[in-house]
């Protein structure tokens, strides 16, 4: 019979794991290995594997029967090299029992530290320690943690609110100070620290119904089972779901000698970064306290002194650094921090402990950074020489990346206040000004000076105006891909959609906070957190991560290995050369309805009203020519920023009603133009709604039934690249339709592009004009019959947001109301419109690239929905073989990145 391994033991430079067996052993597991295999001092112990773990769960919560024989013998070879023995009443070893997954859940899950102290070994440790007052206190720590992780919260008690046991027992601990006049816990003497843990043991029989255990083996097999089951406490659990982390993955538990940072003023403990993690400069960055034990460290308690010069700040400045009071120990450290450094090729983040001189390395993980971080050290090592090329792209989260191009909280202060309400991350970067309810108010106060933050129930083209005055946008309503959110991205603007919580009263200009008491009123200052969704009352502050050298030098080396292409959607010649700036290679989608909101839009607007309340081809042909101009001149200037670029523009595709004026004093003004009555404006208008506009009179439909629509467009696309071409530019349009679901719609709309063609060709007299012609891919239709379209388009572009609205049946506009319960309860792992969907959605779109390149293999295949700037969707086009991925200017960066990761990753 094949005996399964899962103990592997640690300790005196040997281990039975290593770095790369993170998966069986977790992070902190494997890493306890590889510091015992680089020779550092680590206390020697064991690590059961995260299999265990799982099977824990598959056993309905019962360890496997095999496994505490593993246990004890690894407890066997732990007690040679620590020279103690476990539970011994004369020279007892105590140990901690940690959780570690494989990637860092820091503070997600449970620890028990001092297991070991019993009745039994009390009496020996008092002995050999002659230090009364730090085995009473290690007691009591033992006792709190012991009650709170394993007795009851994995147990599954589920006190109410304020009545945990650890609650009760700090209470106590509060009391019992106060009453003796105590303002520290170092003030409690040895023997009141005895008489404290007597009572908590009685509190803890009263309202857990059961005895503290006083037996050092019932002890450590109940911290065991502790930690695997807080791998699925409420924290962890939602961890998981944030990071995307697998359920299955599980925790190893480590079981490690226990060393004493709390014995005196020869000891310490302290945490450190081998660079700075918020800058990336190369500087061992730390704190430490001496006389103390790790959680008193991150607790808060007692402000903890600077590891050396380079740490020293305003709070700290007056306290001795490391350096300075062990400056033997921290050379020690130092050296550490190198041969690290040199192992794992990357910055860590460590946990040390000094027991009476004495230094002991007790944890070492890859360090969280922020995004500047990550990408100053990843150029720095490149040229240190620890690390290549690849790993430098790799290095960096592509997500990340927004925080260089955007305005961001200062994290510091945003950990300490806590959002008010909370919608979804539309519009990354933070930003924060005086909340005003209409687009007039935005633009009115920006005007004075003032920055603002638009807040409204849901956003519409006519607010674009205050949506690009204001600093940051907050709706109720709304999804990822609403209108709001898409203009934001596109503009860089910092936006929340869908804060369901807030109850808008645009008339009064307040917003009530449902399940609070909190009423924003105009003039209030809020911040928004847009890559959070998080929004705070007040000013949080912000910081500027916009300037990096080293980030073009980046670029550079992460295009060098780059296969898949990466465009931009724009539509203004300012956002396809900004998008140009960020490394843009052509626009994938130009939204020609875009001309008609915001700046410089009245009169193109006021004429495509005019056109669509036209009430015959005379007088709808009247309009598109006076039209005509603006359109050309939008198609022309992006061409031109886009010179040596390809341009794909998307004929109109939006509902006609959209464009309806509502304002009495708009459509007075419109019926005057067009000689009729404003009651026949409206009469118009009405016979324009529609149920269910999205599936409407949109898209291809559009022109099937206007020709003359597509043909104005078609021809302002054509004329505009002769024009360019005879001004020696190299202007390289593409035509594309939208909505489409037959091939039939492309070969009707293929016949206008022909005469229109041949038309500019002879008003011109050239002979030529380069072009191409093809469809957005945005119905489920379209995707089954691929191979049918693919005989006239010459490139399929997927349309994502209506292909996962039509394919999961979920309207776009209307996610805010459920999409939150869908995502909590896990019936979906992630919001489809922000990251594509790659079980349903990303099955079609497979199909249809194989079908059309099955008609024509040398079929172009892009993407132009929110998705093409997701990471993980970018990783999706790339192995599906798409040519190019298409997303708002800022998200361009982002989009380069992730393409050359999945190149490094799954490149042939
Ligand atoms: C899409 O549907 O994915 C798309 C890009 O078009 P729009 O968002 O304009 O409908
Ligand atoms: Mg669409």
């Amino acid at each position: 019979m094949s005996q399964v391994k899962r103990v592997y033991t640690f300790g005196n430079k040997k281990a039975e794991g290593r770095a790369d067996m993170k998966n069986l052993l977790g992070g902190k597991g494997a890493n306890l290995a590889e510091m015992c295999l680089l020779g550092l001092p680590v206390p020697a112990g064991f690590t059961i594997t995260t299999d265990v773990c799982n099977e824990y769960y598959k056993n309905n919560h019962t360890l496997p029967p095999e496994l505490m024989t593993e246990v004890w013998d690894a407890m066997k070879k732990t007690e040679e090299i620590m020279n103690m023995k476990f539970g011994d009443p004369e020279n007892a070893l105590l140990v901690s029992c940690r959780s570690g997954a494989r990637k860092s859940m820091p503070g997600m899950m449970d620890t028990v530290l001092n297991i070991g102290l019993c009745s039994a070994t009390i009496p020996g440790f008092l002995k050999k320690t002659n230090n009364p007052r730090f085995v009473w206190d290690s007691y009591r720590r033992l006792i709190m943690m012991y009650a709170d992780v394993v007795m009851e919260k994995a147990d599954g008690a589920e006190p109410a609110e304020g009545k945990g046991i650890r609650k009760l027992l700090d209470e106590k601990l509060d009391e019992f100070k106060k009453e003796k006049g105590y303002n520290s816990d170092t003030e409690i003497t040895a023997d009141e620290l005895k008489f404290l843990s007597e009572e908590f043991k009685k509190i803890i029989q009263r309202t857990l119904g059961k005895p503290f255990p006083d037996d050092a083996k019932e002890q450590l097999e109940g911290g065991i089972k502790a930690v695997f089951k807080s791998w699925n406490g409420k924290k962890a659990v939602s961890f998981r779901r944030i990071e995307g982390i697998p359920d299955d993955w599980g925790t190893a538990v480590s079981v490690q000698s226990m060393v004493f940072g709390n014995m005196g003023d020869s000891s310490a403990t302290g945490v450190a970064f081998t660079r700075n993690p918020a800058t990336g400069d190369n500087l061992f960055y730390g704190e430490w306290l001496v006389n103390a034990q790790g959680e008193d460290v991150v607790a808060g308690i007692r402000t903890p002194n600077p590891l050396n010069d380079e740490t020293k700040n305003e709070q700290n400045v007056h306290l001795h650094s490391m350096h300075e009071a062990m400056p033997k120990t921290y050379e020690e450290l130092v050296e550490i921090r190198e041969i690290l450094e040199k192992s794992f090729h990357d910055m860590l983040d460590i946990e040390f402990t000094i027991q009476e001189g004495s230094l002991y390395m007790l944890q070492c993980r890859v360090g969280k950074r922020t995004g500047t971080a990550a990408l100053n050290m990843a150029m720095e090592m490149l040229h240190e020489g620890l690390i290549d090329e690849k790993t430098v792209v790799l290095r960096v989260d592509p997500k990340q990346l927004d925080e260089l191009l955007h305005p961001i909280c200062n994290p510091e202060a945003e950990a300490r206040v806590s959002p008010v309400v909370k919608g979804l991350p539309a519009g990354p970067g933070a930003s924060t000004g005086k909340v005003v309810f209409t687009a007039e108010d935005a633009v009115a106060w920006q005007r004075k000076g003032e920055k603002v933050i638009l807040l409204r129930e849901e956003t519409n083209p006519e607010d674009v105006e205050g949506m690009r005055a204001a600093a940051g946008i907050l709706t109720a309503r709304g999804g990822m891909t609403s209108h709001a959110a898409l203009v934001a991205r596109g503009w860089g603007k910092c936006c929340i959609v869908g804060a369901g919580a807030l109850n808008v009263d645009s008339a009064r200009k307040t917003a009530r906070i449902a399940g609070s008491d909190i009423v924003i009123k105009e003039g209030d200052v809020l911040t928004l957190n847009g890559t959070k969704g998080n929004v705070y009352t007040g000013e949080v502050e912000l910081m500027d991560a916009t300037e990096n050298p080293k980030f073009q030098e980046f670029m550079t080396i992460v295009d060098k290995y780059r296969k898949m292409g990466v465009r931009t959607n724009a539509e203004t010649p300012e956002d396809a050369s900004l998008a140009r700036s960020f490394g843009a290679e052509g626009i994938g989608l130009f939204r020609t309805e875009h001309m008609f909101y915001g700046k410089g839009s009245e009169t193109p607007l006021f004429l495509l009203r005019k056109m669509i309340l036209s009430s015959n081809l005379s007088e709808r042909r009247g309009a598109l020519d006076e039209l005509y101009p603006y359109v050309k001149k939008d198609m022309k200037n992006t061409l031109e920023a886009m010179d040596g670029l390809p341009v794909t523009f998307r004929l109109l595709d939006p509902p006609l009603h959209e464009f309806v004026p509502q304002g009495a004093e708009k459509q007075e003004e419109l019926a005057k133009s067009l000689g009729i009555n404003k009651e026949d404006i409206a009469k118009r208008g009405e016979a324009l709604h529609e149920s269910n506009p999205m599936m409407g009179h949109r898209g291809v439909r559009l022109g099937i039934t206007f020709p003359e629509i597509s043909e104005m467009q078609i021809r302002a696309i054509f004329e505009s690249t002769v024009e360019l071409i005879n001004e020696a530019k190299d202007p390289h349009p593409e035509i594309m339709v939208p909505v489409t679901g037959d091939v039939a719609e492309l070969d009707f709309t293929r016949k206008i592009v022909d005469r229109v063609y041949a038309e500019v060709c002879k008003k011109f007299g050239v002979k030529e004009i380069e072009f191409k012609y093809g469809t957005m891919i945005e119905i489920p239709r379209a995707c089954l019959l691929s191979d049918r379209m693919a005989k006239t388009a010459q490139f399929f572009s997927f349309g994502t947001n209506d292909l996962t609205q039509m394919t999961f049946g979920y309207s776009r506009d209307d996610t805010g109301g459920f999409l939150h319960d869908y995502l909590d309860k896990n019936i979906l792992a992630a919001d489809p419109f922000q990251t594509i969907d790659q079980d349903g959605v990303g099955q079609l779109i497979k199909m249809s690239v194989d079908k059309g390149r099955a008609t024509r293999p040398d079929l172009k295949v892009g993407i132009c929905g929110e998705q093409g700037g997701d990471p993980a969707s970018v990783e999706f086009c790339f192995k599906t073989g798409l040519t190019y991925v298409s997303c708002s200017p800022f998200r361009v960066p982002i989009a380069r990145l992730a393409a050359a990761q999945s190149s490094i990753r799954f490149g042939k």
